[in-house]
C-alpha cells in the first residue's frame, strides 16, 4: 500500500497504542484518537500534539466513523468488566457498553476498517463481551489471531500478561495463517520460527530469566528532588492528616489509614513504616537486581496489595535476589515505591515521554496503571502490519 496505514485509536489514554506504532517502525497515522477522560487527553496533547477527540465513544455514528476512512482500527476498552476485582459483570457491566456498540457500528459502516487490533486483560478471552467480538468480526469477514503474552517474554522484568486480538480481512492476510482461529501464549516472531508440531502454544510468560534486572529501570537522578518540582496537589496524602491518607488493599475492600505523613518527614516515594507493619506480609518486594515485579495497576501507591511492587533500596541488605525478606526486617530496607518515570520505563514508554506538571502524581500512577507495554505491543502490531511475501 502506497499511502500511510490511516489509524483510529479508541480509548486512547495516554496513547501506548500509538508510542507501540512508533515503536514498530509502522508508516501509519492516527488520524484521530478517542478518550473520555480529560486527564487522559492533557497527557496525550502534551505528548503528541494533538487532543483526543473528547467524548463518549458510545455516541459515535457509523456515518461519523466512516468518515476517517481508516484502515486499522485500535482498541483498549476499559477492563473492569473482564478483571476479579470488577465483579465480572463483563457485558452487563456499563463500562462494556461502549464497546459493543462500536463493534456493532462496524456493521452499517460503507467502510470498515481492514484490520483491528483489541487489548484487554486476561480473562476477557472467556467473556461475553468477547464473544460479541468474535460473531461481529466473523460476519465481517475477518480472521483472527489471538495472543496472552507478558512484557517478560520480551525481556522486560515486568510481568503484566495481557490478551490481544489481532484481526484481518481480505484483501489482508495474516504472515502465518496457521495461527488463524487461534490462542497462542507465544509471541508472533516466535510462532514464525516454528512447525506445526513444534510446542509453539506452551504457556512461557513467565521466562524472566533472561530479562534485564530492575536496576536498568530506576531512576539514578535523587528523587527527593521531584517533591519540590512534582507540583503534589491539596488533596494529595502528603501534606494533610491521616484522614487523607487511603493506602490499604484492593482485594478486601477495606481502605486503612497510613497515619499522618508530612510533606517534610518522608520523601514521597517511601514506604511509611505503619504501612508496613501493617501490611508487609502482604507487600510484593523487589530489589534492584531483581528479574522480575508485578504488574502496576491504576491503584498503586494508593494501596500496596497487589497494585504492584515495592523496592528495596538499603544497600546493606546482602539477600538473595529472589528471597523473601523477614516482616520484622522490612524497616530496615527502606522500602520505596517505584516512580512514575519508572512504571514508564517499565511499560517500555519512551524517554521523551513526560506529564504536563498539572498531573498529580496519583493521576499519574492511575494513568499508566491503565495503560500498555509497548514492548509486548510494537512487535504485535508489526505483525498485524506485515503482509504474506
Ligand atoms: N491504552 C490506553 C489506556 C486504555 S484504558 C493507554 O495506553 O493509556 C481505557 C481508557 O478508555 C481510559 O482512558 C478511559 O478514560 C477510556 N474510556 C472508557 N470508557 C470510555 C468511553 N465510553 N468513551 C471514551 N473513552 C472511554
Amino acid at each position: 500500500m502506497e499511502e500511510p496505514w490511516r489509524i483510529l485509536e479508541f480509548y486512547s489514554g495516554i496513547g501506548g497504542m500509538r508510542y507501540s506504532l512508533m515503536k514498530a517502525g509502522i508508516r501509519g497515522e492516527v488520524v484521530e484518537a478517542f478518550d473520555i477522560n480529560d486527564r487522559a487527553n492533557d497527557v496525550y496533547e502534551h505528548n503528541f500534539g494533538h487532543r483526543p477527540f473528547q467524548g463518549n465513544i458510545q455516541t459515535l455514528t457509523a456515518a461519523e466513523l466512516d468518515k476517517y476512512r481508516a484502515h486499522a482500527w485500535f482498541l483498549s476498552p476499559p477492563c473492569q468488566p473482564y478483571t476479579r476485582q470488577g465483579l465480572q459483570k463483563d457485558s452487563a457491566d456499563a463500562r462494556a457498553v461502549s464497546f459493543i456498540k462500536i463493534l456493532e457500528l462496524m456493521l452499517h459502516m460503507l467502510h470498515p476498517p481492514l484490520s483491528l487490533f483489541v487489548e484487554n486483560v486476561v480473562g476477557f478471552e472467556v467473556s461475553d463481551t468477547h464473544k460479541q467480538l468474535i460473531n461481529v468480526l466473523l460476519k465481517l469477514g475477518f480472521v483472527t489471531q489471538e495472543y496472552i503474552l507478558s512484557p517478560l517474554q520480551f525481556g522486560i522484568p515486568y510481568s503484566r500478561p495481557r490478551y490481544f486480538c489481532l484481526a484481518k480481512r481480505e484483501p489482508l492476510s495474516f504472515q502465518n495463517p496457521f495461527f488463524n482461529n487461534k490462542l497462542l501464549w507465544t509471541p508472533p516472531e516466535r510462532n514464525l520460527l516454528m512447525d506445526s508440531n513444534n510446542h509453539s502454544n506452551e504457556r512461557n510468560v513467565e521466562m524472566q530469566f533472561f530479562c534485564e534486572p530492575i536496576r536498568n529501570f530506576l531512576e539514578t537522578q535523587n528523587l527527593r528532588d521531584q517533591q519540590d518540582c512534582l507540583g503534589i496537589d491539596s488533596h494529595d496524602d502528603f501534606n494533610g492528616s491521616s484522614a487523607d491518607s487511603e493506602y490499604g488493599t484492593d482485594d478486601v475492600g477495606e481502605e486503612v489509614k497510613g497515619g499522618t505523613i508530612s510533606k517534610n518527614d518522608v520523601p514521597i516515594y517511601t514506604v511509611p513504616l505503619s504501612l508496613i507493619e501493617r501490611w508487609g506480609s502482604a507487600m510484593d518486594i523487589v530489589f534492584p537486581e531483581s528479574k522480575r515485579c508485578c504488574c502496576f495497576t491504576k491503584s498503586y501507591y494508593r494501596y500496596v496489595k497487589g497494585t504492584g511492587s515495592l523496592l528495596v533500596t538499603s544497600q546493606n541488605i546482602k539477600l538473595e535476589p529472589e528471597e523473601k525478606p523477614e516482616v520484622s526486617s522490612l524497616k530496615e530496607k527502606a522500602l520505596r515505591f517505584f516512580t512514575p518515570r519508572e512504571v514508564a520505563n517499565l511499560h517500555s514508554f519512551p524517554a521523551d515521554f513526560n506529564f504536563p506538571s498539572h498531573i498529580s502524581l496519583r493521576q499519574r500512577y492511575a494513568l499508566l496503571g491503565n495503560s500498555l507495554s509497548v514492548a509486548v505491543v510494537a512487535p504485535l502490531l508489526h505483525y498485524l502490519f506485515a503482509e504474506p511475501t
